[in-house]
Formats: structure tokens, sequence, C-alpha cells
């Protein structure tokens, strides 16, 4: 099966000069849904690691299913305000704009081990706000996972030495 087939592409969204890849038609397919976890699940089995730590909201449709499947403990990573506990925060420039997240700062353990999830790896500067979270929190980054890769936006430039598991590479 070939998954890019269910990804569309939006020109100018959010802002003229983007092409959005929407997921919303691979997320509607069972078919081609389980078998985006079932490869990606495939991929992680291989890695010892303890968490998966996803953003909303996209991250979260991935990171829950492949913690189900994978039996480890989910992380949500949530925009400023919407957490109800003590939080960690982290600044950064996204492919379109300035945006925050934030973790509950009692998340991870010191040490344990961490795998980021989100759908797309863009710009890789939500991956790398997503690096400093998880280790201003004690966590062990072992890897950094994603449905799909952006490669022509060269995110890897800015995730040096990171160990980077994309399913679809664009
Ligand atoms: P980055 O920080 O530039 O790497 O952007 C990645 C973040 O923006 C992820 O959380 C994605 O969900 C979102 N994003 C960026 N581009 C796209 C896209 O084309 N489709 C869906 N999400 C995107």
């Amino acid at each position: 099966m070939d998954l890019r087939t269910f990804i569309r592409d939006i020109p100018d969204f959010p802002e003229k000069g983007i092409i959005f890849r929407d997921i919303t038609p691979l997320l509607k397919d069972k078919g081609a849904f389980k078998h985006a976890i079932d490869m990606l699940a495939e991929k992680l089995s291989e890695i010892d690691f303890d968490l998966i730590v996803a953003p909303e909201a996209r991250g979260f449709i991935f990171g829950g299913a492949l913690s189900y499947k994978l039996n480890k403990g989910f992380i949500p990573v949530r925009k400023p305000g919407k957490l109800p506990y003590e939080v960690i925060s982290e600044k950064y420039t996204l492919e379109y704009g300035e945006a925050e997240l934030q973790m509950h700062v009692d998340s991870i353990n010191k040490g344990q081990k961490v795998i980021i999830f989100d759908d797309v790896l863009a710009t890789g500067g939500t991956a790398k706000a997503l690096k400093k979270l998880v280790e201003k929190a004690g966590g062990e980054l072992v890897a950094m996972s994603f449905l799909i890769e952006l490669s022509y936006l060269n995110p890897r430039n800015i995730l040096k030495d990171e160990n980077i598991i994309s399913l679809i590479i664009l």
C-alpha cells in the first residue's frame, strides 16, 4: 500500500506559499490508518524505550495508537493554558509563525527513555522544542519519529545527531 496516495496537498494553507500536507484522507481510511500504525510500530519496536511524547493535535492521534500498540506510556504536550498542573514550557519558531509548547513538570521520571512522535517533520523547530522539553524534564531522548518528513525543508540540519525515524519522506 502506497500511503502517499492518502496524503492530500493543500496549496497556500495556512499561508500563501506553503503546501500543507493533509493527512485526514489517511485517517479516514481504516486500512491506510492501520497500515501506517503497524509500520511505525514495527520500526519503533526495535528500540528500548518507556514513553511516547507527542504534541497536540495530530501527534495525539498517532502517539496514542502507538503507545497502546507498543504498551508504553503516553505524555501529551499542549499549547499554553491547556494543562491543569504545573508545567515546563518551550518557545520555538514554526514553519509559519511563533509558538510555545508545555508539558507537565512530572511527566517523565529521571532517566526514562523517550521517543517523540509527531505527524509531520517540517522545519524541525517543533521537534527541537520537544527535545528541549524532554531533557528539561529529565528524560533521555532515544528517537524522534514522524509519519511524514518534508526533506526539502532540510529539518535534519537542526536535528543533527538525532535518531530520526520517518515513515514517508517527501
Ligand atoms: P516544524 O516545526 O516546522 O517542523 O513543523 C512541524 C509541526 O507543524 C508539526 O506539529 C506539524 O503537525 C505541523 N505541520 C507543519 N507542516 C505541516 C503540514 O504540511 N501538514 C501537517 N502538519 C504540518
